[in-house]
């Protein structure tokens, strides 16, 4: 069962889930990847996003599947080609949250230099916890966040380590895409993913604070 402390409405008509891949150096290297010189950008489809109250099952097509503990920032602001500069206007929450990932489907199709949908994009492949307001002293300070696996601390990320920042992976996002409100961007995962099995607890920390609680069913 996935807990949340506070619902996220997802009754928006349409809403963009963008990942970031590789923004942290020693996750890069943890699975032999360079280090990108711009953003790695995915997508997943709004059906990937968990609804509080449902249960999460292992994937049937996957043996390896992997956590990814990322902060995720949500859109406040309808934008394209937005600055640098001005990308701090156009969040107001963040969070921590799970890419999930088929590690053994993913390893297949990048070998193949096919696209990474069925590794990445599949219903429920994404968690969001509690949403955190931002406050500008917030975001200009580095945030510290970590998951536990079983009770024990497996990933910790600290932003200040991202290869792209907030606002740099905005500016990336909209030279491509617009982005709307209601939209998120999971900004990528530091290192120590690893794999979870049924019966797993899952919670992730916002600094010191619990946003999330899920259970591998
Ligand atoms: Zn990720």
């Amino acid at each position: 069962m996935f807990r949340l402390f506070s619902v996220y409405p997802n009754n928006l008509k349409s809403m963009k889930i963008f990942c970031v891949g590789r923004n942290y150096a020693e996750h890069a290297n943890e699975l032999n990847n360079e280090i990108p010189s711009e953003p790695v950008i995915f997508l997943k489809p709004k059906s990937a996003l968990i609804q509080p109250g449902v249960h999460f099952y292992y994937p049937e097509f996957s043996n390896e599947l992997h956590y990814e503990a990322e902060l995720v920032l949500r859109i406040s602001k309808n934008g394209k080609y937005v600055p640098a500069y001005a990308a701090s206007g156009y969040y107001n929450a963040i969070t921590v949250g799970i890419d999930f990932t088929a590690r053994d489907i993913q390893q297949e199709l990048k070998k193949k230099g096919l696209p990474w949908e069925k590794a990445k994009a599949w219903d429920n492949s994404a968690l969001a916890g509690e949403w955190i307001e931002t406050t500008p002293a917030m975001i200009k300070k580095p945030i510290h966040f970590s998951m536990q696996l079983n009770g024990e601390t497996v990933q910790t990320g600290d932003s200040s380590n991202m290869l792209f920042s907030f606002e740099k992976i905005i500016a990336n996002i909209t030279q491509y895409f617009s982005i709307n409100i209601g939209d998120l961007i999971f900004t990528g995962t530091p290192a120590g993913v690893g794999e979870c099995v049924v019966g797993d607890e899952l919670t992730g920390f916002f600094e010191n604070k619990q946003v999330f609680a899920l259970t591998v069913k």
